[in-house]
């Protein structure tokens, strides 16, 4: 396995990378990312490496989609590593474009969300974000041109709306997304993760805690989508998460479920500290929670 990859900053470069290998016939296969790697990211990639011969990886941190007061300029980075841990798991390039080259000009056309899904869950407390992603997501398609487009399932709003752009544009691409990775304690991963304290701790468990209590509840009986939201703001509560939200919705088109379904997802948001962090899980079925179970 070779220990460095390819690392691409322009445009025009990331283009000739791919022309290359179109021209040798080889399929491409994508992970957006922004940055600061972990397992999850990660997965993303052995994902990816299954559905094509080449895998590009990129590193962005999009400014489009963070909100004033949110933390842009606070955002971890670590190039160095990134690139160490992108290139043993095998990611063939690092494309980490600038934001000189991605937002030349001030951008003025945008992707919007469908406004039902724009003012729903993250987009109520982050009303530009999903437009950020879709818009940047929309560049980086049009300059990697992938067979394959990889999204985890954590960021599940993200997986839904990116689908829905890209069966709506009529994108050439095929978009595969991935389970959630979690830290040993059930914490799902995030590059957000390291703003967390040893105090602000049991609290971010409440979330994958929540999910399970939900789990357990349907398991047991209870079909009501408001009680069992009701269930997962509680635990969320009881261990000092400021709520955003906690519903329960479904997987296709995240509306809320009022008679819940095996189908249906629990998704949660909410602050610890000074820090936001989201999770979900489904109803029923297999889920990454069900290693962190008793
Ligand atoms: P980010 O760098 O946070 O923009 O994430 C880049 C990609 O990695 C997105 O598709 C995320 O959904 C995915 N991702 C982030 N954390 C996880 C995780 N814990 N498990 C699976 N995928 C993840």
């Amino acid at each position: 396995m070779s220990s460095r990859c390819a690392v691409v900053q322009g445009i025009g470069e990331m283009r000739e990378a791919r022309d290359r290998a179109r021209r040798a016939g080889r399929t491409v296969s994508f992970v957006p990312t922004m940055g600061y790697l972990h397992e999850g990211h990660l997965s993303l990639v052995d994902v990816a490496r299954r559905h094509a011969d080449e895998v590009v990886l990129s590193i962005y941190v999009n400014p489009a989609q963070f909100g004033a007061g949110e933390d842009l300029d606070e955002y971890p980075r670590d190039l160095e590593r990134d690139l160490e841990l992108a290139a043993a798991r095998g990611v063939d390039v690092v494309f980490t474009p600038s934001d000189a080259e991605m937002y030349p000009e001030p951008q003025t056309i945008w992707v919007e969300p469908p406004e039902e899904m724009a003012r729903r869950l993250c987009g109520l407390s982050r009303p530009r974000h999903f437009r950020g992603v879709l818009t940047v997501v929309l560049k980086l398609f049009e300059i990697v041109q992938p067979d394959v487009a990889v999204f985890g399932r954590k960021d599940y709003q993200q997986a839904v709306l990116i689908r829905r752009m890209a069966r709506e544009l009529q994108l050439p691409v095929r978009i595969e997304t991935a389970p959630i990775v979690r830290e040993s304690d059930g914490v799902a991963m995030s590059s957000r993760n390291g703003y967390l304290t040893a105090e602000d701790r049991p609290a971010a468990r409440a979330l994958s805690g929540a999910l399970m209590t939900v789990r357990a509840a349907f398991r047991a009986g209870e079909r009501s989508g408001r009680v069992l939201g009701e269930r997962a703001r509680n635990v969320m509560q009881e261990a000092g998460v400021l709520v955003e939200y906690a519903e329960i919705v479904d997987a296709d088109d995240l509306s809320p479920a009022s008679e819940a379904g095996p189908s249906d997802i629990c998704v949660v948001a909410g602050h610890v500290g000074s820090t936001r962090l989201i999770d979900n899980a489904p109803l029923a079925g297999s889920c990454s929670l069900d290693d962190s179970e008793e």
